[in-house]
């Protein structure tokens, strides 16, 4: 219904969000879930679902899509109100400072009592590279995000980048391309020291302080050249696929008029995952403070806390310990 003011509103759809939405519908809050994406999921879905995933709780390894779709699923018990494709690009109070009203990009106006921002880094816009013939074949041998493995099968193949994403590619393709060659431009990686442990006893073959300098191919990508930046000594690699694993710009200037106090890319949050602003709470990889890790498994605990703490501030009568998951099984599912 139109203006229908929710208890809760969770921004941004990625693992954390889901989650936050599922812990709302525990906490029995009208809840609603927008992205400014087609689909849930946020970076597992958009970036890497076909990476595996061994750092969240209970899954020694899992499928990021897989995980997705049992964070959606686990969401989707108590039937929140889902919003995709559409951009929060304002957030502000009205009526006095109890409701808050965000708009999206297309005008469609959302009003709630409480917000959580999941907005992971934002709109995902990759890092590229300027060089002769990268942006034209583009899709065809030229990738920044992988969303069929299948394509890189008996294929010879150039990683470039040296963190986590460019080393668990490495990983994750190694058994299905013919070869692998990782180029970084320094001799220090970003990536997990286990990542990287198990990259350098892998087959992949390591080039530190190489960089890419050319892309060959008319059609499709059919080679590169790469060269040493200590000394410019160039190499011809024959490569059907070049994957450019150089981060994500984090486009995150929406947010700038919303009034919320802003770190190093991040909304500054407390212990309870508030925000400056009251009502307003910020997890996962959005949310900064001192200690912070950015990873899944600790956007997990964020969500649970801000959800807990925006239910005491909609309700102060409500305790912040939400207790035990088994009291409240949801009406659909029947205790196993
Ligand atoms: C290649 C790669 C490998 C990784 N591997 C691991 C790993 O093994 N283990 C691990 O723990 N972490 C890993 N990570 C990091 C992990 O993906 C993030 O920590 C996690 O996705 C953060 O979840 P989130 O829900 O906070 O944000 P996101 O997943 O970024 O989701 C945020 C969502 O908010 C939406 N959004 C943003 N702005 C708006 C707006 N204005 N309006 C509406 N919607 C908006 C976006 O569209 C997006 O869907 C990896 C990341 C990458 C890139």
């Amino acid at each position: 219904m139109k203006d229908e003011i929710f208890d809760i509103t969770i921004v941004g759809a990625g693992p954390v969000g889901l989650y936050a939405t599922y812990y709302a519908g525990l906490r029995d809050m009208k809840a609603k879930l927008i992205d400014a994406l087609p689909q849930l999921g946020g970076q597992l879905t958009a970036l890497y679902p076909e990476k595996f995933i061994y750092d969240v709780a209970g899954f020694p390894k899992i499928l990021a899509k897989d995980l997705a779709e049992n964070l959606i699923s686990q969401a989707m018990q108590y039937e929140p109100t889902v919003c995709l494709s559409e951009k929060i690009v304002n957030l502000e109070k009205i009526e006095g400072g109890n409701i808050l009203k965000l708009t999206s990009e297309s005008g469609s106006v959302h009003l709630s009592k409480s917000v959580v921002l999941t907005l992971g880094i934002g709109a995902f816009v990759p890092r590229k590279l300027d060089i002769p013939d990268v942006q034209r074949l583009e899709g065809r041998g030229i990738h920044y995000i992988i969303k069929d493995k299948s394509i890189f099968k008996g294929k010879n193949i150039l990683i470039v980048g040296g963190g986590d994403s460019a080393v668990d590619w490495a990983l994750n393709l190694e058994g299905i391309a013919k070869n692998i060659t990782l180029i970084h431009r320094r001799d220090v990686f970003k990536a997990h020291e286990d990542s990287l442990k198990k990259l350098l006893n892998s087959t992949v073959h390591v080039k530190t302080f190489y960089e890419l300098k050319r892309v060959h191919g008319d059609e499709h990508v059919e080679g590169a050249t790469i060269f040493d930046n200590r000394n410019g000594e160039e190499t011809y690699l024959e490569v059907e696929h070049i994957i450019l694993s150089l981060g994500f710009l984090a486009n995150l200037e929406f947010i700038q008029g919303w009034g919320l106090e802003i770190d190093k890319n991040a909304i500054k949050v407390n212990s309870k995952m508030e925000t400056n602003i009251p009502g307003i709470y910020a997890a996962g990889d959005i949310a900064g403070y001192f200690g912070k890790l950015k990873l899944i498994s600790t956007g997990f605990g964020e969500a649970a806390i801000a959800v807990n703490s925006a239910k005491n501030y909609i309700d102060p009568s409500s305790k912040f310990f939400p207790g035990h998951s088994s009291d409240f099984v949801p009406k659909k599912i029947k205790p196993g």
